[in-house]
Order: structure tokens, then sequence, then C-alpha cells
């Protein structure tokens, strides 16, 4: 009797502490993911050249590897995907930190978002023009500030008192995004006055442009605790108007996590993004649909995104630690780590 008692005790005690195993407690599994994005676009192969392909693919392996190191030592999904960001934000290449594109008023205004997965906190700034990684300053607003989002010169002043390194507004020119604006900007005056060529149309409303290049960055990560995380960093679309904020820092918007669902980031035309609360949808779909991460991520991007004529991509990766990284574009740069240590980077549609 006694003795089944105490079998009894210990089942008892087994599922107490089954149950007590919550996304929220340190369960070390072997399995971590990072998920990156460079943006979407009209990114052809016939349009690129092989060392600029070479140097997109380079920089991309390059960001993944820091922020897989991290997970691989035990470190967090939020350390990775900050780390992660911070890389790309670097690089002039992409279209976040020192390669961010150009407002229309010939100024650079970034934005950013982090969220932890874990505990739902999230941290965002918008429209800063002197914080070199606005990534971090997000960061930093999720666990300093007690509030989800900063914007402009409070957004820096906070970041500066947080040791936060800032920059002259100078760091973030580069001669090629420079250009970019002047040529976008012809092409709306020549809009304006009803000679807008075929296919060169700029609708600068909602930042559409055939040509365009979105080159927004993005990470998600799993960690070997089951914590997920997101992070997004972007100029935002060039010639946009002073002050626009896209859907990057907007929290549900262009950047979501949840333990619970998924972990994404978005890339493309933000207003889209926004209207249809693109990476919050794809968690609901989870949530409330028990959809898989790639019925959800699919039925947004693939489906309704089109109908509303929205243009770009998402990456994404679930608890489980699968994996989406669908786009409605030509081309979007994107890679990943799983816990087998291969690096894999694509950039063309049907790669
Ligand atoms: N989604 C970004 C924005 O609208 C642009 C991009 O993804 O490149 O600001």
């Amino acid at each position: 009797m006694k003795r089944v008692f105490i079998a009894l005790s210990l089942l008892a005690w087994t599922v107490v502490s089954a149950q007590a195993q919550t996304s929220n407690s340190p369960v070390v599994s072997n399995r971590i993911v990072l998920v990156i994005h460079g943006g979407a676009g009209t990114i052809l192969k016939s349009q690129m050249t092989a060392e600029r392909e070479k140097a997109y693919r380079d920089s991309l392996t390059f960001a993944l590897k820091r922020g897989y190191a991290i997970l691989k030592n035990g470190g967090t999904a939020l350390d990775a995907v900050e780390a992660t960001i911070k890389v790309l934000e670097d690089c002039p290449l992409f279209n976040a930190g020192k390669g961010a594109v150009f407002a229309h008023n010939g100024k650079n205004e970034l934005d950013a978002a982090i969220m932890n997965g874990k505990t739902l906190e999230a941290g965002a700034v918008a429209g800063v023009t002197t914080i070199k990684n606005p990534i971090s300053a997000a960061r930093s607003v999720m666990e300093k500030s007690g509030h989800v989002m900063l914007i402009g010169k409070g957004a820096e002043e906070f970041a500066k008192g947080e040791g936060i390194e800032i920059v002259d507004p100078s760091y973030f020119y580069t001669e090629e995004r420079w250009r970019s604006l002047q040529k976008a900007k012809k092409e709306d005056s020549l809009k304006a006055a009803g000679k807008a060529m075929k296919g060169s149309a700029i609708l600068s409303n909602s930042g559409q442009n055939p040509d365009h290049k979105f080159g927004t960055v993005g990470a998600v990560a799993l960690d070997r605790y089951g914590n997920l995380a997101a992070a997004t960093s972007t100029g935002g679309m060039t010639n946009k108007k002073y002050g626009r904020v896209g859907d990057s820092p907007i929290i549900g918007a262009g950047t979501y996590a949840n333990n619970e669902t998924c972990a994404i980031s978005c890339t493309g035309v933000g207003e889209v993004f926004m209207r249809l609360v693109v990476a919050k949808t794809v968690s609901d779909l989870i949530e409330f649909r028990h959809y898989s991460l790639q019925q959800a991520a699919e039925e947004v991007i693939m489906h309704k995104l089109g109908t509303f004529q929205g243009s770009g991509g998402l990456i994404g990766v679930d608890r489980q630690g699968n994996i989406t990284m669908p786009f409605n574009t030509e081309g979007m740069y994107r890679g990943y780590m799983k816990e087998d240590g291969t690096v894999v980077v694509k950039v063309y549609a049907g790669e």
C-alpha cells in the first residue's frame, strides 16, 4: 500500500513538474534556429553583377554566423537577433543603419523594433537620425524606458542617456542611396507632369516603385530555452515624406514574437503591412485557427497581401524550430542556420 502511495506521489509530481515547464522555464534543448532577411523587392539575376551578388551573400553569411554563435554558446534569442541586426545595420548594402535610404527632405530617418516572445515585451524607435544602431536603442526602450516606442528627438535623447552610440547624421550618407533619391524625385516630378515613362512611376504615397529593392533587415530566432525573439531595422522607403513611419517599428505589423506561436519580421511596402497587421495576423492564425507557421505565413503573404496590391515578404520561426520565408516579389535576401550549423543563403525566387 505504502509502495503504491509512493508510486502515485511520484506520478503526480512528474505531471505537476511537466506542467510547470511552461515557455518561461529554462528547458534546454539542442534546437536553435536563426533566420534573417535583408529586404525583398525587384531583385533580378539579370540586373545583378557577380561581385554584387557575392557581396550580399557574404554579408548575409557573416550576419548569420554572428547571431548563430550566440545561440550556440547558450545565449538568448534576444541577444542573437540584436547582434545579427547590428551587423546588417553596419553594412552599407542594406537599407538600415549605415545604408539607410533618404527621405524626400534629404535626411535619413531610421526605424527599428525588437520583441521578446517569452514576455511579450517590446521596444521600438522611429524617425531617429543620429543613432548608429537603432536596434540597440529599441532594445533599451524595451528594457529601460517603461514604454514600447519612442520617436525622434526623445528617442535620441533617451538612447544617448543609455550610452548608445550617437553619430552625426552625415554618417548615414552613401552615394548610392543619394542617387536613388535623386532618381525617385525625378520620376515623381515626371509623373506629376504627366510624363512618366511606362513602368517607371513612383506611387509616392505608398512608396511603391517597380525598381525598388526594399533592403530592410530582420532577424528571428529560437534559443535553446525555447524562447523566440524578432527584430527589424530600416531606413524606410526612398523619398518617403518627412516623419513617415512604416511597419518595421510597429509591433504586430512588421515585427512580432510570442513563444506560444512564432517570431516574425517583415519587409515590403510598409503601408500595406500596417493595414493588414501582417506579423500579428500570422501569429493569430496559428493561435486561433491552428494553422502551421507555413500555412499562416503563406496565407498572408501569398494571398492577402496581393489583394491589397502589397508587395514584400517575411521570415518566421516557431517554437518547434519550423521556419518560413515567403515573399511575392522577384527576390528577397534571406538565409538561415539551424542546429546542424549549415549556412543557407538565398537571393532570388525559386532558389
Ligand atoms: N517595410 C519597410 C517600410 O515600409 C520597407 C522595407 O521593408 O524595405 O518602412
